[in-house]
């Protein structure tokens, strides 16, 4: 062979592995392919780390002499090729759940509106459970072969990173990204420019590009207002998420929404069913129904009542405060154009979204808005829909609250993504080998009591200490950032994998009650410090950068985390995200969640722990109810007190207290000869048997599917069934 040759060959040897590894990382199936991860995080664990594991990142910056290297590896290669022959698999499959019963969506696919969607750490565009739960949503539709776009919003900064201090305050530090560098691409038309869309207001129009991301089989597109044809103000809606004033929320919403609606058309997506999530992508609705109404030249009544029976809204928040409220000046100010071009008054606009339709001067909502444009509306557990129905009641007057039409699809999560590689091994060995593709048949479960009890337990372990690696590392990290000698700080000493563990991570809300265990610091400490029995907790969450409660709540568990009388047994860890919870859910004993009831919504971040056989200790609210058997866990008895209150928080606080002391820690403690909790694990098998095949994101699709989908798409062209205000 001549040298021109050999340089020829190897060319195309770092083309087409450039192409297949760019194809792998381009697609976010990676998310739940720990094995394709791996090949990333192999190929420089460092850039894997600061990208916040981003693997498009990480193969830009890869040097051309690499490339080489590894084209000629024949082991590299063959992995690539293995994993690129999955996902061409994973694609091409034709019989999926949805054909077999889901058939009717094929023609026109669901679109799924969401402010937020979590799909991974480095995709910075979500704050807590909700975008956690449109993430896994869209990967069991894809898991399931439902046609579904995600439409959402693209935040250049995203939410905020956070940092604490010495003193415990929080800092929030917003990170600017390279959108060229995240695993999504431009969408642009024939002509090789980006698609654009606008939407006009009565003070400018807003215009919008489009970010295509591929989940799997599905795609989420994202609008991005950072374009030249912008004002620098409005380029602003595209920074970042749930951050500014009244008038860059209802901006943001315009834009999801009824841009939402624009740039499926632009794409010539035609959907069969409209999924809103929350009320901030309420537009849509309307947006669509101009659509229907321009198309069919139909009178807007009609056009209304057809949109209508193919929307479906779902609610996440059980706190008024929760949802958005917007002076009627406001709405009238930035959607007077929208408003004209549905030829609709002032006032019929208004009264949409008013609790009391036509009540002068009461506020727009937009969930009032959503509730009324949709063929039907849930919530996301069973205790959420009861607190739904009572919280919206005013929108069916006269009805008593037990018959107002609102039910409850529970939330659940993806199992791909939350559960430990090495359970899912450990499945696919007592299972069945093709359990995630069967994960809602019950008996299949069964056979997780086929475990050895020593195997289960090293498993754990593992999880446990390489977590404690983690958080480790990561307090060293800070440590330094104080300027303090990590080697003299109470936690970082002590840490121990021995010691029963505790994780509490989440949003720093008022209603979360974070702080609860502090409120009686001498039996926290006591519990701490047991002589036989002593338990570590370690603390994770962010509160939002105008919160003050919720920073102050964090500032006093850092505090405690630095006082002696705790002995470092309570850890905070920095800046919560997918990444940290996927660790905590995976490698802690217990998880914790002592919400103020019945405000929890569902708290999904229980269901990644119960999956991975770490025990909930958990009020009586959210989801666990529905779990919860007696024995798959523990519960604090639900007390007959009202929402709020020191009588509430005092039964709380007694009823986790007195169950850590005497049924967690010495179940936990209670050990064999050869070390192992036999009771122990006996409920770790329980958790995963019981709760698994339930509490995941396919059977939540699918509930969708039977449950809002098919109806709202057999029922395109007629009149929803579920009553309406
Ligand atoms: C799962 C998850 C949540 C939701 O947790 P809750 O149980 O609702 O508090 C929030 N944030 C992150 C990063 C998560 O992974």
């Amino acid at each position: 062979m001549s040298g021109v040759e050999t340089l020829r060959v190897e060319t195309l040897r770092v083309e087409t592995l450039r192409r297949k590894l760019f194809a792998l990382a381009r697609n976010l199936w990676w998310t739940w392919q720990p094995e394709v991860r791996k090949i990333y995080r192999d190929l420089d664990l460092e850039v894997w780390n600061s990208s916040n594991h981003n693997p498009v990142e990480l193969l830009e910056r890869l040097p051309e002499g690499r490339w080489t290297a590894l084209a000629a590896d024949p082991i590299f290669l063959a992995g690539v090729d293995r994993a690129f022959r999955l996902l061409q698999s994973y694609l091409s499959v034709e019989s999926t759940w949805a054909s077999i019963h889901a058939g009717a969506l094929v023609a026109r696919p669901v679109a799924y509106f969401c402010s937020e969607f979590a799909l991974y750490e480095c995709l910075t565009m979500y704050s807590g459970g909700m975008g956690v739960l449109a993430g896994d949503h869209l990967k069991s539709a894809s898991d399931l072969g439902i046609p579904l776009v995600g439409v959402g919003l693209f935040y250049r900064e995203g939410y905020f990173r956070q940092t604490v201090d010495a003193e415990g305050r929080q800092h929030a530090e917003y990170c600017r990204s390279d959108p060229g560098r995240l695993p999504m691409d431009l969408v642009k038309g024939p002509d090789g420019a980006p698609v654009l869309i606008q939407v006009r207001l009565p003070q400018g129009a807003i215009h919008a590009q489009i970010w295509n991301a591929t989940v799997g089989r599905c795609r989420l597109l994202l609008l991005d207002a950072d374009v030249e044809a912008n004002t620098q103000e409005t380029r602003a809606l595209s920074l970042r998420l749930y951050a500014g004033d009244q008038q860059l929320r209802i901006q943001q919403e315009i834009l999801l929404g009824i841009g939402g609606v624009r740039a499926l058309q632009a794409l010539g997506i035609r959907p069969g069913v409209l999924h809103m999530n929350e009320g901030h992508c309420a537009f849509a609705s309307l947006e669509m129904a101009r659509q229907i109404r321009d198309e069919a030249g139909c009178p807007l009544s009609e056009a209304l009542r057809e949109a209508r029976s193919r929307t479906v809204f779902t609610t996440h928040t059980p706190v008024p405060a929760g949802h958005d409220w917007f002076p009627p000046d406001l709405v009238e100010a930035h959607l007077g154009t929208f408003r004209e071009s549905l030829g609709m008054t002032r006032e019929a606009f208004l009264a949409m979204g008013q609790l009391h339709a036509g009540a002068p001067g009461e506020p727009f909502c937009m969930s009032a808005l959503a509730i009324r444009m949709a063929r039907g509306t849930n919530a996301v557990s069973a205790v959420h829909g009861r607190v739904s129905r009572q919280m919206w009641q005013d929108l069916w007057p006269g009805r008593a609250e037990d018959e107002i039409p609102i039910g409850h699809i529970t939330n659940g999560v993806h199992a791909g993504s939350w559960i430990a590689h090495e359970i899912q091994d450990l499945c696919a060995r007592v299972v069945h080998p093709n359990w995630i593709v069967r994960i809602r048949h019950a008996d299949l479960w069964e056979g997780i009591y086929r475990v050895e009890e020593s195997d289960l337990w090293s498993i754990h372990e593992i999880l446990k200490v390489r977590l404690l690696q983690y958080i480790r590392g990561r307090l060293a990290t800070q440590y330094r950032r104080w300027g303090v000698d990590p080697d003299r700080e109470p936690c970082y000493r002590s840490l121990d994998r021995h010691i029963l563990t505790v994780g509490f991570a989440r949003r720093f809300a008022t209603y979360k009650w974070s702080t609860l265990l502090l409120t009686d610091p001498a039996r926290l400490a006591s519990i701490v410090n047991h002589p036989q029995r002593p338990v570590q907790f370690i603390f994770a969450g962010k509160a939002h950068p105008n919160d003050a409660e919720g920073q102050e709540m964090i500032r006093q568990i850092v505090q405690a985390s630095r006082k002696p009388e705790f002995g470092g047994r309570i850890v905070f860890v920095e800046d919560y995200d997918m990444g940290v919870a996927r660790r905590l859910v995976q490698g802690v004993d217990i998880w914790l969640n002592h919400p103020r009831r019945p405000l929890e919504a569902c708290g999904t971040s229980g269901q990644k722990a119960a999956m991975n056989g770490v025990l909930n200790l958990s009020v009586l609210d959210g989801w666990w109810p529905e779990g919860w058997d007696g024995r798959n866990g523990f519960a604090v008895p639900a007390t007959a007190v009202p929402t709020d209150g020191p009588v509430q928080a005092r039964a709380n606080l007694d009823g986790i207290f007195r169950i850590l002391e005497d049924e967690v820690a010495p179940l936990y403690y209670d050990r064999g000869e050869d070390g192992i909790p036999r009771g122990w694990v006996a409920r770790m098998k329980r958790s995963i048997r019981t709760l698994l095949w339930r509490f995941n994101s396919d059977r939540m699709v699918i509930d969708y599917a039977r449950g809002a989908y098919l109806p709202a798409a057999g029922a395109a062209s007629r009149d929803g069934r579920v009553e309406r205000p």
